[in-house]
Parts: C-alpha cells; sequence; structure tokens
C-alpha cells in the first residue's frame, strides 16, 4: 500500500482563502479590519522565522498584522503592560506571546495575562479549561489544523482509534481532547508508555508530537491507518547541509499508512492557517457577529 499524502499546504490555502472573505465581508459590511498582535522577546532564530511567516500571511489575508520585537532582558513588569495595552486596544483581537520566552519570565503568567478572549494561541488556562469541558473556546492552532486534515480526509471520526505521542500542553493534551471531542477512543502516550510500538499499533489515527526525529517506524503502524506527524525536526543530511524531518519515518510509514501528513508541508502550513482563522473568530466574538464555521 503507499498511502495517500495529506496536502497540508493545500488544506491551509483552503482555510486562508476562506479567512480571506470573512475578512473582506467584516471590512465591506461592517467596517472592522481583524487585527493580530504577535509579541516576540528575544532573537531566538526560529520564533523569527516563524513571527516573519505569521505578520506576512496575517497581511496577506488582509487583517492587520501588529508586531512587536522585544529585548531579550525585556523585564516581566514591561512585558506585561504590553499585554495590558494590547488587552485594552479595540484595533487587536488576537494576541499572541511567541513561545518560548527567555528563562527569566513566567511563561504560564504571561500567557495567563492576556484576555482570554484574545488568546489565539489557546494557551490560556480558561480555554484550556472550556476545550477540556467540550465548551466553546479558543482551540490551539496546531491540534485544530490536525483535526481539519482529519476530518478533511475521513468526514466523521467517531468511534475510531486514536494514539496521540506526546502529552504536551500545546499539542498532545488539547489533540486528545479533540479528537474525544470527535468521539474517538483516544490513547496518550509518553516516555513512559509501556510497550509504545504495541500502543500504536491500535490505532486508526497515529499524531506524532514527540520532538524525535523519525522516532516511529512503518512497523509500528497499523495497515490502513491515518498517521499525522506534527514533528518538526532539522536533521543532518550525509551529503551536507540540513534537511527538515518530522517525527515519523516517512517512508516506512507511508508504505504502510492509507494516510500521511509530509514534513514539511503537512501540519506546519495549517497552524498558521488556523492562527489566521482563530483571528476571525475572536473578531467576530468581539463585535457579537456571527462566527465562521
Ligand atoms: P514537547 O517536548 O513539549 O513534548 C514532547 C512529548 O513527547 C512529551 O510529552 C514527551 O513525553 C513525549 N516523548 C518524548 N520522547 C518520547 C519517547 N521516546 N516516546 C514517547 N513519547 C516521548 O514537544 P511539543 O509538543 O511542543 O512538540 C512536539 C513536536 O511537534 C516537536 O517536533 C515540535 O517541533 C513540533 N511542533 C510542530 C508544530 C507545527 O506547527 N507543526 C507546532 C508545535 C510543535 P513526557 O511528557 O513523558 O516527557
Amino acid at each position: 500500500m503507499t498511502a495517500t499524502v495529506i496536502d497540508g499546504k493545500a488544506f491551509a490555502a483552503k482555510v486562508r482563502e476562506k479567512v480571506a472573505g470573512h475578512v473582506d465581508r467584516l471590512k465591506q459590511d461592517h467596517g472592522i479590519t481583524p487585527g493580530l498582535a504577535v509579541v516576540l522577546v528575544g532573537e531566538d532564530p526560529a520564533s523569527q522565522v516563524y513571527v516573519r511567516s505569521k505578520g506576512k500571511m496575517t497581511v496577506e489575508v488582509g487583517m492587520a498584522s501588529f508586531e512587536h520585537r522585544l529585548d531579550a532582558n525585556t523585564s516581566e513588569a514591561d512585558l506585561l503592560a504590553l499585554i495590558d495595552q494590547l488587552n485594552s486596544d479595540a484595533s487587536v483581537h488576537g494576541i499572541l506571546v511567541q513561545l518560548p520566552l527567555p528563562d527569566h519570565l513566567d511563561s504560564d503568567l504571561v500567557i495567563n495575562s492576556i484576555d482570554p478572549a484574545k488568546d489565539v494561541d489557546g494557551f490560556h488556562i480558561s480555554n484550556v479549561g472550556l476545550l477540556g469541558t467540550g465548551q466553546k473556546s479558543m482551540v490551539p492552532c496546531t491540534p485544530l489544523g490536525c483535526l481539519m486534515m482529519l476530518r478533511g480526509h475521513h468526514g466523521s471520526l467517531s468511534g475510531m482509534n486514536a494514539v496521540v505521542i506526546g502529552r504536551s500542553n500545546i499539542v498532545g493534551k488539547p489533540m486528545a481532547q479533540l479528537l474525544l471531542g470527535e468521539s474517538c477512543t483516544v490513547t496518550m502516550a509518553h516516555s513512559r508508555t509501556k510497550d509504545l510500538p504495541g500502543v500504536v499499533r491500535q490505532a486508526d489515527i497515529v499524531v506524532a508530537a514527540v520532538g524525535r526525529p523519525q522516532m516511529v517506524p512503518g512497523d509500528w503502524i497499523k495497515p490502513g491507518a491515518t498517521v499525522i506527524d506534527v514533528g518538526i525536526n532539522r536533521i543532518d543530511k550525509p551529503e551536507g547541509g540540513t534537511r527538515l524531518v518530522g517525527d515519523v519515518d516517512y517512508d516506512s510509514c507511508a508504505a504502510v499508512a492509507a494516510a500521511i501528513t509530509p514534513v514539511p508541508g503537512g501540519v506546519g502550513p495549517m497552524t498558521i492557517a488556523c492562527l489566521l482563522a482563530n483571528t476571525v473568530t475572536a473578531c467576530c466574538r468581539a463585535n457579537g457577529l456571527a462566527e465562521p464555521d
């Protein structure tokens, strides 16, 4: 079997097109321009790349982008003051603080100082609680993107066995909550899981969010399963230079699975598209308008 490739780039382009349509209507019909503020503290090279591409895509769909680049030594008080200002700025509908923050800053404190209604990353404790109890919330972008691709590929996920490898607050846990919300039978695996290959072999859906290059080999995958690879790992190429790989061994998994997301071009592009979609949702909610579905 050779797996169908779930094209995250194409999915993301459709999501962005839909977002652009909503933005256009918000502008034309209501005179509102959705705005996304991104706060970057320090000079982490990967974060700089993410922030630049988030800003570019925000503008491309017609929204306003507000970038705040702060020195690595910025005090917690100054960062909290900026968030406070963004919380009360009516032209800002979404606020994202790029993680990781420098060590001297308390990420939980900072994230929980964002107005939950503007927390487009869905990391605020209120949004975590709302998601966990199945209520309307802001859903973290990466797992939301994974879910959209799964729904797009399968339609209903009801009754499927899903194994999520990784239990981080930003990917693994919210992913498991979303799959539970779709009536999957969900297993969360992590570094202490016994017989991980045996656990993964039960899965109709495998979501790998581990941060270990090519960790999941094809012989862990049940024939016909769907594999969503969240991992983004840079490895050395034998001939020199580097390349990006996921948390699954693509070739051996694609030989067994029915469908698989590639790296790059899978989950990554969907993450930013979902950030834009969340910003439009936040803008509609802030203005008492019907939300996009
Ligand atoms: P974290 O490091 O926060 O979490 C990794 C998880 O993997 C932990 O729960 C850990 O278990 C588990 N784990 C580590 N080693 C093993 C192992 N040998 N067997 C089983 N489980 C293991 O990572 P993130 O969730 O933040 O990110 C995961 C990956 O996804 C990374 O590659 C990251 O770059 C990528 N990513 C991609 C995004 C995208 O847009 N595509 C967005 C965010 C992340 P334990 O809890 O027991 O330590």
